[in-house]
């Protein structure tokens, strides 16, 4: 890439230049996001979302928040505290090519090694990595594939571990290695015996690779940059086949053991001591990924047990995160609740398919339980608390979805539940910890049983499990509460090894033979730090910006102005009706305050029940300035730009300008320096 200087400003006789991309015309366009609502930033938005940009990259913040990511004027947008980049993604094969387009300072996601903060002496040596010392695994395909979707925020964050709320001593969600780093180990049949290999595959890698070594037919689909392809084994396939580990022999079943927010480096150091026996002879008969199956961002469960069973991006399947805000119905869905959880099937896109549905398409439909021969065609298939269990033909959370009183586990029925299940967890530490670890190992129970079960039914009431999809949801609880490697979450793992232990020994040897096996976790967990506990909500308070915020998320609710009559002309009389709109909802918003400004004249009125104000104004200024406010909005502003003989209408402002100058800002005061001038010239479109 041929580099030229831009050049910012001149402090104290120092001229800051950045290095930028020399573009000629036009080679800045990337693909935009094809379905583009209202995620990311607009003209309206952007005021707002540049003074929170400008406060969380603030030296005071800078500790507590790596960077804030967001998608604008077609480029992606990250704003570390020493530096910013926007940068575009352009079709390479089947994938993405990324390119920086705009660059000041450092660039927050330049370190994306996946090698990095991998092992246990790496993390014993720096628990918690600045956003200087972090690795960004994947950053720039996983911010692409979070934006691409709707319900994708305005703008999101991506908090230091160091961002300790007070309560837990584990977490995750961020960009940064140890949380993004799950768990992918393959064994059985078609599986290479590689031990440890030093590579990194995906979550979304899972299924396809699944689905290929159980023969699945392949079908025309999408790939991860949106082209139609054939050969592919999902309907939108943005991981691939990890071919690597495969001696290119079939498997006649897969199970999927999913351990939640298990993180490599205990698991790693546990089967080194020689406590988790049965996932020390998985490795031994199969192979695992040394650096780690790199999560979607943000790095949370219900974004990523759907990547893990749909093959693909959280932007694609449509469960973003374990919250988000429907914008259109104003609402925050928290599907991360006990009480909610097993609802995530009610957001997941039905263009994508699941791993149950595509062994369904090539196998066939099992007919059910009430066929006069159970056994006679079709694949079965069996999800167990998974989330995301569309098409299977078990699952634990169905009967959750269709009970009268949803929720509580005790509601599956106990003739799908194998008699024979010995417990492993340990009871004074469910009653020490009862809502994460005492909650969670009846849970995981629950899991095991149900799997055991199935396989004791084979052949009587359905034919064998061709595909079983079994979630573990511990450590992931534990964790939390007592961090990444307190005693009572190694107990979860050692807990869950048992589990699996009695599930593997109720398949039948011959069963066992023809299966491949892949032990899997949806992200990492890291440790935070107690000494500095921060509310980044506070922030939105500070800067008085209405905006709802979770889980690092944020949606501005912003007023839209329009001027849809009339043309505003200077030293000309002229009537123009503006109409105000709610930003998400795109409704009439009634009873808001509006003036329209030209020079000293400044006229005022109230929208009306279709958000409508009408002016008579004769314009004396060359600017003419339209404002919208009303309680719980950010106000609305449009500016018309008279000075031209076109009378051109200009957009408020939705330029970058006032982000670079918050980036220079921080650079300057990082520099210990006071003051800065700066002339830069922008981009001002949408
Ligand atoms: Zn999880």
């Amino acid at each position: 890439m041929r580099l030229k200087r831009m050049c910012v400003g001149v402090v104290f006789g120092l001229v800051l230049c950045s290095p930028v991309a020399a573009a000629p015309a036009g080679a800045e366009s990337g693909v935009p996001i094809a379905n583009l609502k209202d995620q990311g930033l607009n003209q309206f938005e952007a005021p707002y979302a540049d003074k929170l940009i400008a406060a969380y990259t603030s030296p005071e913040w800078r500790d507590v928040i790596d960077m804030v990511m967001t998608y604008r004027n077609g480029a992606y947008e990250v704003w570390g505290g020493s530096g910013h980049i926007r940068f575009v993604r352009q079709r390479q094969g089947g994938g993405w090519s990324y390119r920086i387009v705009e660059q000041l300072g450092t660039n927050p996601i330049a370190d994306q090694r996946v090698d990095r903060l991998a092992t246990s002496a790496e993390e014993t040596a720096l628990p918690i990595p600045t956003a200087a010392q972090n690795t960004w695994p994947n950053a720039y395909e996983r911010i692409v594939g979070l934006f691409d979707h709707p319900r994708a925020p305005d703008l999101a964050i991506v908090r230091n571990t160091a961002n300790y709320d007070g309560s837990e001593l584990g977490n995750h969600g961020s960009l940064g290695a140890y949380q993004s780093r799950a768990i992918l180990l393959a064994a059985g049949a078609g599986v290479k015996k590689l031990g440890i290999i030093n590579k990194s595959a995906r979550v979304v890698d899972v299924a396809p690779t699944a689905l290929n070594l159980l023969g699945t037919a392949t079908r025309e689909g999408k790939t991860l940059n949106g082209s139609t392809a054939t050969g592919l084994y999902l309907a939108r396939q943005d991981g691939k086949v990890l071919a690597d580990i495969l001696d290119g022999t079939t498997a006649e079943y897969v199970l999927i053991n999913l351990w939640d927010g298990a993180q490599p480096t205990v698991l790693m150091d546990l089967v080194a001591k020689g406590e988790l026996p049965t996932i020390k002879s998985l490795l031994d008969d199969g192979t695992m990924y040394g650096y780690g199956s790199i999560s979607v961002f943000p790095s949370v469960t219900l974004a990523n047990h759907p990547s893990t069973v749909f093959g693909s991006y959280n932007g694609h399947h449509g469960s973003i995160s374990n919250s988000f805000y429907e914008r259109e119905t104003k609402t925050l869905v928290a599907i991360n609740s006990i009480n909610e959880w097993y609802r995530t099937a009610n957001y997941l896109e039905k263009d994508n398919e699941t791993v149950f549905e595509a062994v369904h398409r090539s196998f066939g439909d099992w007919r059910g339980p009430d066929n006069t021969d159970p056994l006679a065609e079709g694949a079965y298939t069996v999800a167990t608390n998974e989330p995301a269990d569309r098409g299977a033909d078990f699952s634990t959370f169905q009967y959750l979805r269709t009970s009268l009183q949803p929720g509580n586990p005790a509601d599956i029925p106990p003739d799908a539940l194998d008699p024979t299940y010995l417990p492993c967890w340990d009871p004074a530490i469910a009653l020490s910890y009862p809502d994460s670890y005492g909650l969670e190992s009846q849970l995981d129970d629950i899991s095991a049983r149900a799997v055991m079960q199935a396989w004791n039914t084979a052949g009587v009431t359905h034919p064998a499990p061709k595909l079983v999809f079994m979630n573990f949801t511990q450590p992931d609880g534990t964790s939390h509460v007592v961090g990444p490697r307190g005693p009572e979450a190694l107990r979860a793992y050692r807990d869950n090894d048992c589990r699996l232990r009695q599930v593997l020994a109720k398949i039948p040897a011959e069963a066992r033979a023809k299966m491949a096996i892949f032990f899997v976790s949806d992200h990492g967990m890291g440790p935070m730090d107690k000494s500095n506990p921060r509310n980044t909500d506070d922030v939105l308070a500070k800067e008085r910006i209405q905006a709802v915020e979770d889980g690092g998320f944020i949606y501005l609710l912003n007023l839209r102005a329009q001027l849809t009559s009339g043309t505003p002309t200077k030293g000309a009389a002229s009537t123009l009706v503006y109409t105000v709109t709610d930003d998400d909802t795109g409704k009439p918003v009634s009873g808001a305050e509006a003036t329209l400004t030209s020079g000293e004249q400044r006229l005022e009125g109230t929208t009306d029940a279709d958000g409508k104000v009408t002016f008579s104004i004769t314009p004396s200024a060359n600017e003419l300035v339209f404002e919208a406010s009303d309680s719980g909005f950010n106000a609305a502003r449009l500016t018309h730009d008279l000075s031209s003989a076109k009378g051109a209408r200009t957009p408020g402002t939705g330029s970058p300008a006032s982000l670079v100058l918050a980036g220079l800002a921080a650079l300057v005061s990082s520099a210990g320096m006071r003051r800065a001038r700066a002339r830069i010239q922008h981009r001002n479109t949408r």
